[in-house]
């Protein structure tokens, strides 16, 4: 019956370690091979094209046709020079995931033959034909045109042999219809807006810049066992399975030695990250069972996004490679934790001043404390945007799990800070703020120096925390694309930081002295968002109370949290800082909740799939195993040995019975639910009808098949286990 898990599994357990091939060279040599970076510019530009394509990327500025014609030339020899036969501009659709459509270089060169071509109009603007990547209207299909349009900031690349050329990607209308054109928009509003206040304290300041370092956590699993598994082929999850009798409560998997097959597709992707220029610099393991993280160095956050989605495609080649499929789902096995995608972000000047880093003066200290605020504030007042930003369906299963991240948006300070902020709120005066910036601990070892203490310590509780030089947005999930956070972050700040060199300027203007206006106007910051201010344990219960009487958003409906993004607040904020404009908005809210269905459909139609077709048919089988064992005792045995000895049987017969009539009564009704839930046209409300009608059904159905895994033969089970899914060999 169970063949095909015993066979799996085996295969599964079988398998060595894949051979990696390493290059000769080490990683100075190779890293950015295939990155059309500034050396390959120099190198296959002419001069002059060089100069101009270098100061338009410095400076923002729009290329020439001229200009443009000759960097595809430049840039085709090159990818020629690499293998490449294909180009393709690669763009980032509504859909958390990458889009490109691959043209060959060839043209025909009139005497039957091709030529290899490709010009500045090609590199620079294309029109996809993209009517079916999810637009939330704002496209209609009379009017289907979209536009790709090269962001140079964001240097060309190729992968599998195709020269790839990272482009925005909007409406003919102008509208955004993908993640990077806002996260453009977002980024310069926090450079134009913080380099206001950044030159409160150094006029010399030009540009503030925006930083990122993810950290992408994930699991792998076998592909024979994947392929086992229709709801992890289908969902990239498992809809069901008992936990296993070990999983983390060891704690023996974080940090532990890295079994030799994952660490052979470690290195394998590693050296592909380092080919495409992406930092990729840490690797472990992480807390659950066959779950490991890699993190970059962190970079400017448009970029680092771009390496983020690129890793997370390369990944999955690489992990084939090695007879693995990657899981970047929030929450791909229940009872162990899920993975996340913290954030660690960060505001630089152009001058090399990291805006949160607390400094050696007390000048610097008020500038290091200005920043802080000023996220502070932001942070507080649109706390429920944020929590929006990294909301989704896969997500939910993550968030206020006693492992993640609560469905509460709060800042962690740490105590040193804390105490700053109390001292500030407190200080009559204008004293400036000295402040140590690490303090040393002695460790009472001779032979070792003292260690620099970070100014926080940890607190793995808080969805937003304050780490010595930067913030870490830790409710960020797995397989989003960062975008979406940073947006929402970087124009809230944006905003914010507008607002705060305004009422400094009014001040000045009224006379006042520098230190003075800022030092007050921070004060009143402090005082003001002292509502996000919480250090305290995040998976509280307490919290949860508190949070409330604070005023802090509390929705835990996915669909319902989208509405943030449609508050006044939000829509004002967004065009404030010409992020977005309504009807941007709602269209993106129409995808957000039509994709929010669709997720949750899907698995409902995979679960009552596995329900009915897999798990009910072996229960019936191994329960009329149990009956014909039932009789045969009461025939071998009358009377009452005989019902004696039958005991156990009839006890599993109506235990597995009760078990099997809920599952399919649940079935029928969860697709009833999703009927009902069809007919109904608004988006919204036809995503709140799956989020509290068909997601509670789908966790009830979940739970009487795990009951009947533990009660059915093994050998008789279906579907291969949580304990052979879970460990790698
Ligand atoms: P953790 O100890 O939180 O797991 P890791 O060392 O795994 O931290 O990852 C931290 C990430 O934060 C790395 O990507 C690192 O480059 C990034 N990072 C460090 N400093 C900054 C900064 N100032 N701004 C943004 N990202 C940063
Ligand atoms: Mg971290």
């Amino acid at each position: 019956m169970s063949q095909l898990r015993f066979k799996v599994v085996e295969e599964a357990f079988d398998r060595k370690a894949a051979p990696v091939a390493i290059p000769n060279e080490r990683p100075e040599v190779y890293y950015g091979k295939y990155v059309f970076n500034r050396q390959k510019m120099f190198e296959y530009l002419p001069k002059k094209t060089y100069d101009a394509l270098v100061y338009a990327i410095d400076n923002k500025e729009p290329l020439s046709r001229e200009v443009a014609n000759s960097v595809a030339e430049g840039m085709k020899r090159w990818a020629i020079d690499n293998g490449a036969r294909h180009y393709t501009h690669w763009f980032h659709p509504l859909t958390d995931g990458t889009a490109e459509k691959h043209d060959a270089f060839i043209e025909h060169d009139g005497k039957g033959g091709v030529v290899e071509e490709f010009t500045g109009k090609l590199l620079v603007q294309q029109e996809p034909d993209a009517s079916s990547f999810p637009n939330g209207g704002i496209r209609n299909t009379f009017e289907a045109r979209g536009y790709s349009a090269w962001d140079i900031s964001s240097p060309a690349f190729i992968l599998d042999q195709t020269l790839c050329i990272p482009t925005i990607f909007i409406s003919y209308t102008g509208e955004s219809l993908d993640y990077k054109t806002p996260l453009l928009r977002a980024l310069n509003a926090v450079d134009k807006a913080g380099t206001k206040v950044a030159r409160f304290f150094d006029p010399d300041v030009k540009h503030v810049i925006s930083y990122l370092g993810w950290e992408q956590e994930y699991f792998l699993v076998d592909e024979a066992l994947y392929s086992a598994r229709p709801d992890l082929l289908m969902t990239g999850r498992t809809l069901m399975g008992h936990e296993s009798a070990k999983n983390q409560q060891l704690e023996d998997h974080y940090f532990g030695a890295i079994p030799s097959r994952v660490e052979a597709f470690m290195l394998d992707l590693e050296i592909e990250c380092h080919k495409l220029g992406i930092p990729a610099k840490t690797r472990h393991n992480e807390v659950a069972p066959n779950q490991f993280e890699l993190a970059p160095v962190f970079e400017e956050t448009n970029l680092a996004n771009d390496h983020n989605l690129l890793l997370m495609s390369v990944m999955e080649e690489v992990a084939r490679r090695h007879n693995f499929r990657v899981l970047l789902h929030e929450k791909p096995f229940a009872g162990v934790n899920g993975s996340g995608k913290h954030n660690n972000w960060s505001l630089g000047t152009d001058t090399g001043v990291m805006l949160f880093a607390p400094g050696k003066t007390p000048a610097d200290n008020l500038q290091f404390i200005t920043f802080v605020a000023n996220v502070m504030a932001a942070v507080n007042r649109h706390n429920g945007l944020l929590k929006a930003s990294i909301s989704s369906a896969t997500n939910a299963h993550r968030l206020g799990a006693n492992e993640a991240p609560p469905a509460i948006i709060s800042i962690f300070t740490g105590s040193q800070l804390a105490e700053i902020f109390n001292r500030l709120e407190n200080s009559t005066n204008d004293e400036l703020i000295s402040f140590a910036a690490k303090e040393g601990m002695s460790v009472g070892v001779s032979q070792i120096p003292e260690i620099l203490i970070d100014n926080t310590d940890r607190n793995r509780t808080s969805p937003f925390a304050f780490t010595g030089n930067r913030f870490e947005f830790r409710a960020v999930g797995s397989s989003a694309n960062c975008a979406s956070a940073m947006i929402a972050l970087n124009a809230a700040v944006a905003d914010q930081l507008e607002q705060f060199s305004k009422k400094v300027e009014d001040r000045l203007s009224k006379g006042e002295k520098l230190n003075h206006a800022i030092l007050e106007e921070v004060k009143r910051l402090i005082i003001d968002n002292k509502a996000i201010h919480f250090d305290g344990n995040g998976y509280s219960e307490e919290w949860k109370t508190e949070a409330a009487r604070r005023g802090l958003d509390c929705e835990t409906s996915v669909p319902k949290i989208f509405d943030a993004y449609l508050r006044p607040a939000s829509v004002d904020m967004f065009a404030r800082t010409g992020v977005f404009n309504k009807v941007e908005l709602e269209a993106r809210n129409e995808v957000k909740w039509e994709m929010y269905t669709k997720k949750v459909q899907i698995e409902a139609r995979v679960l009552g799939d596995l329900a009915i077709n897999h798990v009910i048919p072996v229960a019936t089988r191994y329960q009329s195993l149990l009956v014909d064992n039932l009789v045969k005792l009461k025939s071998l045995f009358p009377g009452e040995k005989g019902e004696k000895l039958s005991e156990l049987d009839m006890s599993t017969i109506e235990k597995m019975a009760h078990h099997m009539l809920t599952i399919k009564n649940e079935v029928e009704a969860m697709v009833n639910a999703r009927k009902d839930a069809n007919r109904i046209t608004s988006e919204r409300e036809k995503a709140i009808a799956y989020h509290d009608t068909v997601v509670p059904r789908m966790e009830t159905i979940r739970y009487h098949i795990d009951k009947l895994e533990l009660m059915v033969d093994n050998e008789m089970w279906p579907l291969p286990k949580y304990r052979e899914l879970l460990f790698i060999r």
